[in-house]
């Protein structure tokens, strides 16, 4: 089941500017910031906590970086909102008796969670992760 949104994810050119920003913006307190790099996805994320959900922002770590081409493609802006669900797998079974399959099946993501994505044309142009929180 889907619990809530987990996080939206912000794709910038420079992490530290773009959190500098956000921070100022979002008045958060810095233990309210996480920054991990997640080399299955060549991205490094800062996660900023913001009640129940997070804001993520996305910085390739280089030009092979999904999100360096999103970047070349669109430049900054909203990448992808995140769902929290407490059975990925059972989503993925719903969405495929839907026949709609995600982009691979679930891997491992930032925070050691459970992830997958369905493809932007699947849902009105707008990437969606699925994510699962390891026991
Ligand atoms: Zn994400």
């Amino acid at each position: 089941m889907i619990k809530k949104i987990d996080h939206i994810a912000i794709a910038v050119h420079n992490l530290e500017s773009a959190l500098e920003t956000f921070s100022n913006v979002l008045g958060c307190a810095p233990g309210a910031i996480r920054i991990e790099e997640v080399a299955s996805e060549k991205v490094r994320v800062a996660f900023i906590t913001l009640g129940e959900s997070k804001i993520e922002l996305l910085e390739p770590l280089n030009d092979e970086s999904p999100i360096a081409k999103f970047l070349a493609k669109n430049g900054e802006g909203m990448h992808h909102i995140a769902l929290a669900t407490d059975d990925i797998e059972e989503e993925r079974e719903r969405l495929a008796s839907l026949n709609i399959n995600p982009l691979g099946p679930p891997k491992e993501g930032a925070g050691g969670k459970k992830i997958m994505f369905l493809h932007p044309k699947e849902t009105n142009r707008v990437l969606l992760e699925f994510a699962q929180k390891q026991h």
